[in-house]
Parts: C-alpha cells; structure tokens; sequence
C-alpha cells in the first residue's frame, strides 16, 4: 500500500471533511426518520468519490479497488455510514466487465457524474435466501423485448437508484444440465418499470438501510437490456462479488476504528473510583484486542484488494477478509458498548446506532456460514454442505 500512500491521505483528508460536515446528529435523525441520507450521498457524488472504480475514459477516476475500499474505510471511521451509496461504487462493475460497449457507453458516463443511480441489486428472493440458482423470477424473451414475473427482497436503495441490476432466471431449471445456468442478468431503467410491472416497497428495518421488497408484475423490458449473453447472468454476478466483499470488510474496518477510538477515549477520560476505567485491564484488554483483530482483518483485506487489483484469483481471501472484518467490527462495537456502560445505550453516543448498524455485516451481503462453507470446500477440500 505504500505506493498508494500520499493518494491514501489526500482521500482520507476529503472523505474526513465530508464526515465532519454531516456529524452524528445528522445520522440520528435520518435514523429516527428512517430518512435516506441525500445530502450525505450527493457530497460524495460531488467530490467524484463514488466515481473512484469508474474507467477514466468513461470520466471516473480509473482507481484500483484498492483506493475505493480506502474511500468506504474512511466514511466509516469518521462516523459515516457508506451502506446508503457504496453500491454506486462497484455495482457498474458488471456493466463494465460484461456489458456491450454501447451499454457502456450509454451508461458509464452518467454513473460516473452520479446523473444515473445504478445502486439496485436484485439477487435475493425470499424463497431461495442464499441458494442463488434457486431463484424463481422469470424474465421470458418474446421478440424484441424480455417479460418479468417474480419478487426480490432486500433489494437495497431500489427508492433511491434509477437503474437495477436484475438476475432472473430465462431457462426453467428442469431444462438446464447445470442449476448454475439459464439465468440472465439485466439492467433495467427503473424510472420506466415503477408503475409499468414493477412496484417497491420498503422494509422497515433495525437499521436505516432504505431496503425494499421489489415486485415484477409482467413488467416488459427492452431486449437490449441483457448484460452479456443470455444464460451465463450467475457467472458474471459471482464475478462481482469479490469486489463487494473486499469493499464491504473494509466499512467494517472502518466502523472498528470508529469504535475502538471512541472505546479508547472515553476509557482514558472516565474516571470511576479514582482512576480512569481504561487503567483496569478488564476494560483496557478487550479494546487492546478488538485493536488486534482490526489490525489483521485489516491486513487480509488489503491482500484481498491487492490480488483482485491484479487480476489474480483472490475468492479466498475476498471471503475471509469479509468474515474477519465483520467479526472485528462487531467485537470493537461490543467492546465499546461496554466500555461505555450505561451511557452506551444513550442515542446520542451514536454507539448503539453504529452497533446496530455493524451487526448487518456478518450476514449481508454473504453470511457468516456460506463464507466458511466456501473456505472449508475450495481452500480445504471438504464435502460440499449444501
Ligand atoms: C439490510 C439488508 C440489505 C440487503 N441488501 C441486498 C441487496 O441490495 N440485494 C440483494 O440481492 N440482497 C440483499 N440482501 C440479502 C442478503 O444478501 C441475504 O440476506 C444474505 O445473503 C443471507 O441470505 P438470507 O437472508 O436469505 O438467509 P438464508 O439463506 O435464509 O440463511 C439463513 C441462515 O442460515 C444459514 N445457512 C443457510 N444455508 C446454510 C448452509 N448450507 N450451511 C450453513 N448455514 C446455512 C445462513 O448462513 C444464515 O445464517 C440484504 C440483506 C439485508 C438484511
């Protein structure tokens, strides 16, 4: 990372200011409003930060995910919270790896002004939970169009994104030789499906995380909007999802150290017979670990975006990096809430807001169990659990 270290300041710096201007009140009360954080999102947009991964010939800034994850790292530490926007960051990955070039010149530059939201991810349905191949929505192809039928849930920011990228089966799974193929992915213009076949709507959630169940009512779509070729969508979405793990440990890391320094200060500052709490090793070992665990979580992220920066194979560490970052993030949020005592559960400490927030992490966007599963099958060679 060296080499990237003066880039990593001046980002850190840009993001810090952003974070200073939108300080915890601002989050308490898009919280308490369930409230999308649009100032938040479009101070990022401006500064081009969500552009960072975008190709600099479609007016991004061309970074390595390496720097977009230190972006996200930042919002993080310095009190922000990322899950509103961070898929404006990575989710034209597959517009860009896979897409024709008129998709992408049709669509890359406007992402890259932020004109275009394309945060929408609809992978999920509420029957086939993680098992993916399972899905049941149906795009089927008559003509020059493709017709939707099916229902996503948690289908993140869909309120706020003017396109979605859509996985939906085009095969029945009886007449494929592989479950893994017969499904597509689209993308589709949402500001013409909402009200023409596609309704959304919100989930209220433990957190403020504007996620929605997404509906396909005959919703007709213009052929052309296939990524890639019909069939293979499974395999260009799983190749995305590196990146999303790789960015996704790094908010971790960044809400560790959001907690840790915040653990860590009081425990200096609060004194409780006589002497500051953080002098008591009951209080001052478990943020000393929480530290260590950050460290190395931080450490196997850095791996992770460096090998995928590179073009190398790095399934393996993107899905640690992830599972390790999210544990790291959620034993500093523990720790600090107890370091805090009392004053933890107080809204203005912004510490039980952020607790909540960071809990998401060990099961979205991949759980803890499917990670291990894939680090016990491909990295050990053991059976197969599902
Ligand atoms: C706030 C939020 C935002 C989200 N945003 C999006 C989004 O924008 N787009 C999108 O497509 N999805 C999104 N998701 C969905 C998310 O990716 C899934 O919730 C997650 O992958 C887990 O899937 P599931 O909820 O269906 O759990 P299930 O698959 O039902 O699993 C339930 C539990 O069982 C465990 N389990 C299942 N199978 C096995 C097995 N074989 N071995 C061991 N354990 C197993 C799981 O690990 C999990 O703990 C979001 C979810 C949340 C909560």
């Amino acid at each position: 990372m060296t080499e990237h270290s003066e880039t990593i300041a001046q980002l850190r710096d840009t993001v810090k200011r952003v974070c200073d201007d939108h300080p915890g009140e601002y989050w308490r009360a898009k919280d308490r409003d369930r409230a999308y954080p649009s100032e938040f999102v479009q101070a990022l947009t401006d500064l081009g930060l969500l552009a960072a991964l975008v190709p600099e010939e479609y007016g991004g800034s061309g970074l390595p995910l390496a720097l977009g994850a230190e972006i996200l790292k930042a919002v993080h530490e310095f009190g922000g919270n990322a899950g509103a926007c961070h898929a404006q960051m990575y989710t034209m990955g597959t517009v860009l790896r896979h897409g024709s070039e008129a998709q992408k010149d049709q669509y890359l530059p406007g992402i890259a002004t932020g004109a275009l939201r394309l945060q929408a991810f609809g992978v999920t349905e509420p029957t086939a939970g993680t098992d993916t191949t399972n899905i049941s929505t149906f795009a089927e192809r008559k003509g020059d169009h493709y017709v939707v039928n099916g229902q996503k849930v948690w289908t993140s920011r869909a309120e706020h994104s003017d396109l979605m990228l859509l996985l939906a089966r085009t095969t029945p799974k009886d007449q494929v030789k592989k479950r893994s193929e017969g499904l597509s992915v689209f993308l589709i213009d949402m500001r013409e499906a909402k009200g023409h076949g596609m309704t959304i709507k919100p989930i209220r959630t433990m957190i403020n995380h504007s996620t929605t169940e997404v509906f396909f009512d005959n919703l007709k779509i213009p052929a052309s909007s296939l990524i890639g070729d019909e069939g293979q969508g499974l395999r260009y979405i799983l190749s995305g999802m590196n990146a999303e793990r790789i960015l996704v440990a790094s908010e971790c890391i960044g809400d560790a150290r959001w907690f840790i320094k915040k653990a860590r200060d009081y425990a200096c500052e609060r004194k409780v017979f006589g002497r500051p709490i953080g002098q008591n090793q009951g209080i001052q070992f478990p943020i000393a670990r929480a530290y260590a665990e950050m460290e190395a979580a931080n450490l196997v992220t850095e791996r992770a975006a460096e090998l995928y920066d590179h073009s190398k194979p790095c399934g393996t560490q993107a899905n640690i990096a992830k599972l390790l970052a999210s544990e790291a993030s959620w034993h500093a949020a523990d720790t600090c809430m107890q370091t805090f005592g009392g004053f933890a559960v107080a809204e203005e400490y912004d510490i039980e807001r952020k607790f909540r927030e960071t809990r998401l992490y060990q099961i979205a966007p991949i759980s803890t169990n499917l990670i291990l599963s894939y680090v016990g099958e491909h990295e050990l060679g053991m059976p197969r659990s599902y």
